[in-house]
């Protein structure tokens, strides 16, 4: 009996592990969904998002899966979801848990898009590119929904990009902005940190209230997300530059 239960709880147990690498669709409001899927970082499978958004034109995707055995999978379950295909991607910077489908998805016949520096960058560093670009922040409108691609200045890359959905008051803030259920800044290889306090705050200026905020990694209960990346980079900051100790005065 005991066995049987060890197996049990071991096979439970091998059945989370491959649950917890698979594709993820979540509802987040009306026609926005968000999903995930999963990649190694440091040895364990982490969470990446995207979002896709319905409308009467078409699926419109931001950013690809990060695993790339999920590019078709995400394609089929839209399809099978909603009966409809996907029209257009755009990513929003040039790692590659944003790229890496790029050109699957262009082969499947969907619309590519990046701002011009982020094709840059994604040629320089041998990532999957956009086939169309834009060169400054740019508004698509699809289905009756305006989508905005805003460029709030250098953070987690030089290139990163936010989009703004007006109607729904969404941020898809991407890797730009961290997941209140994170303390880290995550992958800050290629961030400039001195910069992204500032963009955050053009950021926050520019889009103060928003309902739903999308981080690139882990969840998004919170709209607090743009905030709490502005407070992790100051406890960075106190972190890297240790106040020098003070010369006692004597009294
Ligand atoms: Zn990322």
């Amino acid at each position: 009996m005991k066995t049987k239960n060890l197996i049990t709880i071991a096979l439970l147990l091998a059945f989370c592990h491959i649950r917890a690498q698979n594709l993820q669709i979540s509802k987040l409001t009306g026609d926005f969904y968000v999903y995930t899927t999963y990649n190694d970082y440091k040895g364990k499978p982490f969470p990446s998002n995207g979002l896709y958004l319905v409308t009467d034109q078409g699926v419109v995707i931001i950013d690809t899966p990060w695993d790339k055995s999920k590019f078709q999978p995400l394609l089929d379950s839209i399809e099978k979801k909603h009966h409809k295909k996907a029209i257009l991607c755009i990513a929003t910077h040039y790692h590659d848990d944003r790229t890496a489908g790029l050109a699957y998805f262009k082969s499947k016949g969907i619309k590519t898009y990046s701002s011009e520096l982020t094709k840059k960058l994604c040629r320089e560093h041998q990532e999957k590119e956009a086939e169309f670009t834009f060169k400054s922040d740019t508004v698509f409108t699809v289905g009756g929904y305006k989508i905005e691609a805003f460029y709030p200045g250098e953070g987690h890359t030089r290139d990163n990009i936010v989009v703004w959905f007006e109607k729904d008051r969404l941020l898809y803030g991407g890797c730009f902005v961290k997941s209140t259920e994170t303390a880290s800044l995550g992958n800050i290889a290629d961030a400039n940190l001195d910069a992204w306090g500032e963009s955050l705050q053009k950021l926050y200026k520019k889009y103060p209230k928003p309902t739903y905020v999308i981080p690139g990694h882990l969840g998004w209960t919170s709209n607090k997300a743009v905030v709490h990346t502005v407070k992790l980079l100051r406890q960075h900051y106190k972190e890297t530059h240790p106040e020098p100790e003070r010369t006692r005065h004597q009294e």
